[in-house]
């Protein structure tokens, strides 16, 4: 055993199961561990590197920032915050952002926000939230009431209470449960822990227009989802449907952490100093370099090339022909292999031919890949996962 992973077992807790491997570098489309060994990287650390690893701008831009102003915390005026803010709201529906940390804390920023709009526009009492089956929003108390998975919820219980779970892209059931208690409804445009389900563009709509019946707000939790991953910046501008929030996270820190909460003015005119805050949220040096990969992310050129290698991994994931293969689905470069049983094995076999993979529930492989991606290396990518079909064990 590596040293790091006997340290590891030793000092850190252990609420992750992680692949028997330490990596020690990247560059671009892969990875490689201390024995020398490289891998095709087809989960982006989870929807984070879209731009690859060890992209120089990045590394450059991190540098001289650091070099120049890390930290100042929110009581003083930031540029490259203020930079970051204003390309966010230029590119989306949003007037306002609110900076955080992570994803669930952009979650959490969401459930606040709904709750106060509720309060100043209606008065106390509207203060029940919608999610839906397969959603995933989070860990923390609050996001985790709003993530119905029985293995994530049931050791930690009472959670946040004023939560309704109603199946996904059903759109008869949410009409039902969206009432006048009703503060915010959050879905996800496209699910991606769920095991990538893109919500119906009438699901969406039917959210909107009870959301607008009974004055609760919409949140679009696109964490996974946006940041061009489906093909367009954002995975809602392909249904039509506007939300009132957004959360973003994930790939927008190209490798840091950051969450964002983007609001419309409606909304942002609720919040006043000193009603919500961080400490580390927004600063200069992940704000640098999270406006950096959101500019070279929304280019044109860029979206384009995500559709095209999009169509092509499906294209090729068809061709495969293996009689375990359910489903091919997703959108842009968020895909779904669907199996007729669990992938774990695949995931295992696919490290002896270097790929790093991920699944989305037991039997969906979720492929992720940085946005980056060219031909060759879903040639690479495909011809690899073949072999690692053959070689893997699928009961
Ligand atoms: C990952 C994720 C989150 C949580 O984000 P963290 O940065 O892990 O806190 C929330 N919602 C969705 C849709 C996600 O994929």
């Amino acid at each position: 055993m590596h040293e790091t992973q006997a340290k590891t077992a030793q000092y850190v807790l252990n609420t992750y199961a992680r692949a028997p491997f330490v990596l020690t570098h990247g560059a671009g489309m892969y990875v490689y561990d201390s024995e020398g060994r490289c891998y095709l990287d087809f989960t982006s650390g989870i929807s984070v590197n879209a731009l690859g690893h060890a992209d120089p701008a990045i590394t450059a831009a991190v540098a001289e920032q650091i070099g120049q102003l890390s930290h100042i915390c929110n009581l003083y005026y930031s540029a490259p915050q203020a930079d970051l803010a204003e390309r966010l709201c230029t590119l989306s529906f949003a007037d306002k952002v609110y900076f955080a940390n992570s994803g669930t804390e952009a979650v959490e920023a969401a459930i606040k926000f709904a709750r106060k709009y509720a309060l100043d526009t209606h008065g106390p009492g509207k203060t029940g939230i919608v999610s839906f089956t397969g959603g995933f929003h989070g860990r923390t108390a609050g996001a985790l009431a709003l993530t119905p998975r029985e293995k994530y919820q049931a050791p930690f219980r009472p959670l946040m209470p004023g939560v309704t779970h109603a199946p996904f892209n059903d759109s008869a059931a949410a009409e039902a449960a969206i009432g006048p208690d009703t503060c915010a409804v959050f879905v996800e445009p496209v699910q991606g822990e769920g095991g990538i389900y893109p919500a119906s563009a009438e699901f969406l709509q039917t959210l909107r227009a009870a959301c607008d019946r009974v004055g609760a707000l919409l949140v679009f939790d696109e964490i996974q989802c946006g940041m061009g991953r489906t093909g367009t910046l954002w995975a809602y501008k392909q249904t039509g449907v506007m939300p009132d929030m957004m959360t973003v996270a994930k790939a927008l820190g190209g490798g840091l952490p950051i969450g964002a909460t983007l609001l419309s003015d409606r909304v942002a005119a609720v919040m006043h100093p000193g009603e919500h805050g961080s400490t580390f949220a927004g600063g200069p040096v992940i704000c640098r370099v999270a406006d950096l990969v959101l500019q070279r992310v929304s280019d044109p050129a860029m979206l384009a090339h995500i559709n095209e290698m999009g169509a092509l991994l499906v294209e090729r994931l068809q061709e495969l022909n293996s009689p375990h293969i359910r489903e091919v689905r997703g959108r842009g470069l968020m895909v779904g292999v669907e199996f007729d049983s669990e992938v774990a094995p695949l995931i295992q076999a696919g490290y002896r031919y270097g790929l790093l993979l991920i699944n989305a529930g037991p039997n969906v492989l979720r492929l992720l890949p940085p946005l980056i991606v060219g031909e060759a290396h879903i040639e690479e990518f495909v011809n690899k996962l073949q072999v690692t079909l053959s070689e893997a064990v699928l009961s």
